[in-house]
């Protein structure tokens, strides 16, 4: 095959799998300076995770502001900041690469592919991503959030594949399934692999398709047994 380039979700694949329990936790923390139930905020995190996820809620304050009112509370600039800071530095502990991810990425690199992420994901992705060591390992960049629109719309897979700049038939894409994405990515003419990895099974992941009947990879780094050096 003549794969050019290799486009990669973010959370569950370049990521470890981030098992229920962490989310509940995380709401914790940045429930308490609003003064607001963890679970209640757990909630109201939840279902506002399309609107977040689209970038219909601005910026993170601007959504935390947003969803404090939802459930009644005004928060002050103070709380309101110390709640924003809380969930970014709980976000950015799930930005913590897999242990093979970048050793991968820089191979794939070496042999001459082009490299992408496509990510659902809320503001604080976008926020941190010129803070991260990923920044540097890959060319583009299709964050839901900053697009308004989340996986499978067929505009986001033609998008980092014009990003790359090369067709969606030359592109590998790599993904642990969430959101449809591979069956997105094969109905824009890209070659699907799902990532099962061995904490596959922890993930909570939303609307993963687990009846995937297509290809996968074991770990991350098997990426690299389907991709020859290019010339
Ligand atoms: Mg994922």
């Amino acid at each position: 095959m003549a794969v050019t380039a290799v486009v990669f979700d973010f959370f569950g694949t370049l990521t470890p799998s981030t098992p229920a329990g962490v989310w509940d936790d995380h709401a914790a923390r940045s429930a308490a300076p609003l003064g607001l139930p963890a679970g209640v905020w757990r909630a109201a995190l939840d279902s506002s995770f399309p609107e977040r996820a689209t970038g219909r809620l601005g910026d993170l304050a601007a959504a935390f502001r947003t969803l404090a009112r939802r459930n009644g509370l005004d928060p002050g600039d103070e709380a309101l900041a110390a709640a924003c800071a809380a969930r970014l530095a709980a976000q950015r502990e799930l930005f913590a690469l897999r242990a093979d991810a970048v050793p991968t990425l820089s191979e794939l690199r070496a042999r001459g592919l082009r490299l992408g992420v496509l990510s659902d994901c809320t503001a604080e992705l976008a926020e941190s991503w010129s803070q991260l060591p990923l920044a540097e390992l890959v060319d583009a960049r299709v964050l839901s959030c900053e697009e308004g629109r989340r996986k499978p719309d067929p505009e986001l897979f033609h998008l980092i594949a014009r990003r790359l700049g090369v067709a969606p038939q030359d592109c590998v894409y790599v993904g642990d399934g969430g959101g449809h994405e591979l069956t997105g990515a094969t109905a824009c003419g890209m070659r699907a692999f799902m990532l099962r990895a061995a904490d596959w099974a922890d993930n909570e992941a939303h609307s993963r398709e687990d009846d995937w009947s297509g290809p996968s990879l074991p770990s991350l780094s098997d990426v690299l047994s389907l991709l020859p050096r290019l010339p």
